[in-house]
């Protein structure tokens, strides 16, 4: 596998990485006259901790409210457990980052920029606190952008599915898998994002990606490019006697997930 094309971003309605960016880390186009996050920085464009994270009992010391964000959720760690029913259904979308609705016409995804705002900032805080990293604002922007591109990809990865499914025959909707294949799926391609191995970065994903909820857990599963490309193949599902008859699966798996999620029929919503 290798990484996402850049320029098809530029073609999805709706997409602006830098502008929810922004939003995300300087809490910009807010309706209303709420307060920046530019007072977050000192003169040397380091993270001014102290004044956010509240070191002692963990979490954040600021009342989210008072800058215009919704989000019941306060702690990166609710996002990433989710309540679901017998049949798997999630009881309400609370704690969304993102969600995806399949095509009528275009697929929608939505990114649920307040929750994605909390959730971003808990984490930093943790590993601020914690790891006692300095952070400036080129890697909290450069963390921020990968924050995104999580939510991103693992949307484009539903619509993926859904997009295979008019394609192969037999597929099988399995929540479970889906949304196992889904955040690997996400793991991987921000993997390639990542220029280096800087420990901020393998240990703020580390805590991005560290989901309790069933399904999405099972992604540690899936984790290799291998394993993950096999799961899609028994998924989709390929027709196995391809396989059997010497033709290699992974290839055509690979290729029919790169071209459906840079040439995806999708817009997005922010809410
Ligand atoms: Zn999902």
């Amino acid at each position: 596998m290798r990484q996402y094309y850049s320029k098809s971003k530029k073609s999805i309605p709706g997409l602006n990485e830098t502008d929810l960016m922004k939003r995300i880390v300087y809490n910009t186009s807010r309706s209303g006259s709420f307060s920046t996050f530019e007072k977050w920085f000192d003169d040397k464009d380091r993270l001014k901790k102290d004044d956010i994270c509240d070191c002692a009992n963990g979490g954040m010391k600021i009342d989210w409210a008072t800058y215009g964000n919704k989000s019941r959720g306060r702690d990166y760690r609710w996002f990433l457990e989710r309540s679901h029913d017998h049949d798997g259904n999630t009881r309400d979308g609370i704690n969304y980052l993102g969600s995806y609705r399949r095509m009528s016409s275009p697929g929608i995804i939505t990114i649920y920029i307040d929750n994605i705002q909390v959730f971003f900032w808990s984490i930093i805080c943790e590993l601020a606190c914690n790891q006692k990293y300095v952070f400036t604002r080129e890697k909290i922007e450069e963390l921020a952008m990968l924050c995104i591109n999580k939510t991103l990809y693992h949307e484009l990865f539903h619509h993926f599915i859904d997009a295979q499914s008019y394609v192969v025959n037999g597929y099988v909707y399995n929540y479970y898998t889906d949304e196992a294949l889904a955040v690997a799926c996400s793991r991987l391609l921000v993997g390639y994002e990542t220029k280096n191995n800087h420990t901020y970065i393998s240990e703020f994903l580390e805590l991005a990606y560290s989901y309790t909820s069933p399904g999405y857990s099972d992604w540690v599963n899936y984790k290799s490019e291998e394993q993950f490309l096999l799961k899609l193949i028994e998924y989709m599902p390929l027709n196995p006697s391809l396989g059997i008859m010497g033709q290699e699966l992974s290839p055509i798996c690979e290729g029919m997930l790169y071209s459906i999620i840079e040439n995806p029929n999708v817009e997005i919503q922010v809410a």
